[in-house]
């Protein structure tokens, strides 16, 4: 890969790669962009077969962290990290110390959270080493598991989907069909249980099923989850399910579930479904829960906040069904628009952009 032309169509401003090999550390971190603030982005961990591999994945998820903060209208810039490894064999005290020095080194530019393959067990390690890490647990002053607050925020990104589409916000007898009952969809089925909708859903986890069934949910098996006659398909599993394969089969309405990169290809498979009639509530708009509640760390963890924000994606949503009507575009290019005029605007103020009492607070916070 020519990693500085990768950098330049992706608009990265620094990636910094990290080896540490007498504690098996091979890191990377990628800034995408700093204009709204610090990038934050949590630190993946994977046995990522290549180098490419690993530098691509840090390259694409730091650009959607960048865009999730703008969109958010969060203080935030984006950055990912990714440790190349096995997170079920490989994790050590020293090796997170490690990787926590390399994150100090950045002075702030970089803070992590948790992602794939860490927890918050990991983060402590970290912040032995650096004050640049959120996620952390409650009794150090984070917010803990926020997927608890992504799940929320779904909910009301749906119920402006159905506003815009139906004329009211009710979800009560909507039928919702949600693909993974992990942490978020299972939040997720609990508080549409509330709303009086009917759910159907699917998993590969036999634990995760056998849960969700017991609280009402219609089990259906993992490959029909894109067949079933429903009015919402909530993806709350992995990126890249809303692909040429899939997209023929879906019989729902709208489409509003929290997992990362849905679209296989977002230009096309965006146009695609505005083509085929179906509402599509942009992934980075509708998820953007957990990103609000970290950021709450910054300013002084409140969990009532952290849900009152997380309802506001509800008109977050909303605004973006309204410049996909005005700009006649699909929703996908809507979100991102919203994302890159409130890049536009800040950078237009000047020089200097960042809220600077978000930097002081984390810095004394731990
Ligand atoms: P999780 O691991 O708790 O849950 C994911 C679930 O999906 C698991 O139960 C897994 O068994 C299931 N799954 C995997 N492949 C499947 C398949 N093919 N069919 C059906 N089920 C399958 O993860 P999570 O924290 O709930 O995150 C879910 C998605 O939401 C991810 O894409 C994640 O990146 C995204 N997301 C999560 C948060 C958060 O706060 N946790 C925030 C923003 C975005």
């Amino acid at each position: 890969m020519d990693l500085f032309t990768e950098m330049k169509a992706l608009g990265h401003e620094r990636v910094l790669l990290c080896s540490n090999p007498e504690v098996g550390l091979q890191a990377v971190i990628a800034i995408h962009n700093t204009i709204l603030g610090p990038g934050l982005g949590g630190t993946r961990m994977w046995p990522y077969d290549s180098f490419d591999a690993a530098v691509v994945d840090a390259l694409r998820l730091s650009r959607g962290m960048t865009y999730k903060a703008a969109a958010a209208g969060i203080n935030l810039g984006g950055a990912k990290a990714v440790i190349v490894g096995d997170p079920k064999k490989d994790k050590s005290e020293a090796l997170f110390r490690a990787f926590g020095r390399f994150v100090d080194t950045l002075g702030g530019h970089y803070i992590t959270a948790e992602d794939v393959g860490t927890d918050t067990a990991d983060m402590e390690w970290i912040a032995m080493e650096t004050p640049w890490v959120t996620g952390v647990p409650p009794e150090l002053g984070g917010g803990g598991d926020p997927s608890p607050v992504t799940a929320l925020g779904v909910l009301h990104g749906m119920r402006a989907s159905a506003q815009e589409l139906w004329g009211s916000p009710s979800l009560a007898g909507r039928h919702v069909a949600i693909q993974g009952l992990g942490s978020v969809g299972g939040y997720l089925a609990g508080y549409l249980k509330e709303e009086g909708a009917r759910i159907s859903g699917c998993d590969i986890d036999s634990d995760a099923v056998a849960e969700a069934r017991a609280t009402g949910v219609e089990i259906v098996e993992p490959g029909a989850i894109y067949d079933v006659e429903c009015d919402i398909f909530a993806p709350c599993a992995l990126g890249a399910i809303l692909n040429d394969e899939t997209l023929p089969r879906l019989k729902a309405k709208v489409i509003a579930g929290g997992a990362n990169n849905q679209l296989a290809d977002p230009q096309r498979h965006g146009a695609e479904l505005e083509r085929r009639g179906i509402l599509y509530a942009p992934d980075f708009v509708i998820n953007a829960g957990g990103l609000i509640n970290v950021f709450q760390e910054f300013i002084g963890y409140d969990q009532e906040r952290a849900l009152r924000r997380a309802r506001g994606i509800f008109d977050n949503v909303l605004r973006v069904y309204s410049i996909a009507r005005r700009q006649r575009v699909p929703t996908a290019v809507a979100a991102d628009r919203l994302a890159e005029e409130r890049i536009g605007a800040v950078k237009a103020l000047g020089p200097r952009h960042w809220d600077r009492a978000v930097i002081e607070r984390l810095s004394s916070a731990h």
